[in-house]
C-alpha cells in the first residue's frame, strides 16, 4: 500500500501559499486570520479523509475516525502548522498533511482499523505568537490552566489569555484540552529534520530517540577599551583575546565528548564595537546540547570551567592581564562569569525547544 504522493504534495504546497510571506517562506501565527484559513482547509482534507474535525478548548485542530473496536484506545499521528517567520514548507506541515494522507490511503485501500485514528494539529507550537512554544501540546497533556493564560504575556506584553477571549475561546476552560493517557494508545510525529543528517549521509528516513536538553552559558571578559592607533600592543587589556581563544575550546570540548553533543558560540557582543577600539569587555554565549542532560551538564561544568580557566590563563601568559595591571592601577583585569542565561521565553535551563 502506497500513499499519494502527488496528492500529499499538492496539500503541501496549497498550504503553503496561506501566509506567504513577500520576502519568502511562509509566515503563519496561530490566533490569526492566516492560520484560521489554514485550519478551515485542512479541515476540509480531514473530512476528505474521512476524519471528523474539531478545535479542542486550547484551539488545537483535532480530526478524528472512529475505530471498528469500540474499547480501543486511539492511535494519533499529527503535528503544527503555526510557523516560525519565514518558516519552510515542511516543518509542522507534513507531520499534519502526511497524517491525513496516510488516513485517506487506509480508507481507499478499504482498510478498517480497530482502533480510532486522531490527527492533532497543535496550536502555538513554535512559540511565534505568543512566545510560549508548546502551548497547544502543554494543554492536551494536561499542563496548563487559566491562570497560565492570564500570568503568560505575549510579546507585545498582552495576556495570552485576552487573545483567547477575542478568538472566542474561554481561557479558563483550556484544561478541558487534556486528554487522558486512557484515550490515547499511541503518538506519532512525522517532522522534516531541521539539518541535513539524513541528506548527507543518504537515508530516507530517521527515528528521533529523544529530545536533546540543553543550557546556555554566558561568559563575561572585561579589559579595558583603549585607542587602537595609540596604545601598543605591549600595554593592552584587549577583552577579544581571551574570549576569541575560548571558541576552539569549546569545539575541543564537542570533539573530545563525541556525538551527539554540540556546542555553539552562536552570540558574542563587543563593546564598545567600534573598529578602532581595543575591545573594552566581550560578552559570548555558549549553546551546550545532548540528549542527555548528564553529558550537558558535564560539559557544562567541568569542561565548561576548564576552558574558561584556559582562556583566562591564555589570557595572562599573553600579558594582557599583567601588564595592564603594572601600566594603570585600577583596572579590573579579565573577569570570568559563569550560568544560566534566560532566554527571549525565560529561563532555558534544562528545557527543550520547539520543533
Ligand atoms: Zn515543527
Amino acid at each position: 500500500m502506497n500513499v499519494n504522493g502527488e496528492r500529499l504534495k499538492a496539500h503541501i504546497e496549497a498550504l503553503a501559499k496561506i501566509g506567504a510571506d513577500p520576502e519568502g517562506g511562509v509566515t503563519r501565527y496561530c490566533f490569526t486570520p492566516e492560520y484560521e484559513e489554514a485550519a478551515l482547509l485542512i479541515s476540509g482534507w480531514m473530512r476528505d479523509a474521512g476524519l471528523t474535525p474539531r478545535r479542542d478548548a486550547a484551539g488545537n485542530l483535532i480530526g478524528r475516525k472512529e475505530g471498528t473496536d469500540p474499547s480501543r484506545k486511539a492511535i494519533a499521528i499529527g503535528s503544527h502548522f503555526d510557523t516560525v517567520k519565514r518558516a519552510g514548507q515542511f516543518d509542522g506541515c507534513f507531520g499534519v498533511l502526511g497524517a491525513i494522507e496516510i488516513v485517506q490511503t487506509l480508507a481507499e485501500n478499504g482498510v478498517e482499523m480497530k482502533w480510532p485514528l486522531e490527527v492533532p494539529c497543535f496550536v502555538e507550537e513554535e512559540g511565534t505568537r505568543f512566545g510560549a512554544g508548546l502551548l497547544g501540546s502543554k494543554a492536551f497533556a494536561g499542563k496548563i490552566d487559566g491562570n497560565y493564560l492570564r500570568k503568560t504575556k505575549d510579546l507585545e506584553g498582552k495576556p495570552i489569555a485576552d487573545t483567547y477571549v477575542q478568538y472566542g475561546y474561554d481561557p479558563d476552560r483550556i484544561v478541558e484540552a487534556r486528554r487522558s493517557p486512557d484515550e490515547l494508545e499511541a503518538y506519532f510525529e512525522m517532522h522534516i529534520e531541521q539539518a541535513s543528517v539524513l541528506d548527507t549521509y543518504g537515508e530516507q528516513l530517521g527515528i528521533v530517540e529523544g529530545i536533546a536538553g540543553y543550557v546556555w552559558l554566558k561568559a563575561v571578559f572585561e579589559g579595558r577599551a583603549d585607542h587602537a592607533g595609540a596604545t601598543p600592543m605591549d600595554l593592552r587589556n584587549d577583552a577579544i583575546i581571551p574570549a576569541s581563544m575560548m571558541v576552539p575550546q569549546a569545539e575541543k570540548i564537542a570533539l573530545d565528548m563525541g556525538k551527539p553533543l554540540v556546542i555553539t558560540v552562536g552570540r558574542m557582543l563587543i563593546s564598545p564595537g567600534n573598529i578602532n577600539v581595543v575591545p573594552g569587555r566581550v560578552e559570548m554565549y555558549f549553546d551546550i546540547r545532548d540528549l542527555s542532560m548528564d553529558r550537558v551538564r558535564e560539559a557544562q561544568s567541568r569542561r565548561a570551567r576548564g576552558v574558561l580557566r584556559d582562556a583566562y590563563r591564555a589570557g595572562e601568559r599573553s600579558g594582557h592581564v599583567r601588564r595592564a595591571a603594572r601600566h594603570r592601577g585600577g583596572h579590573r583585569g579579565l573577569r570570568l562569569a559563569q550560568g544560566g542565561v534566560r532566554g527571549p521565553r525565560g529561563p532555558r535551563r534544562r528545557d527543550t525547544d520547539g520543533s
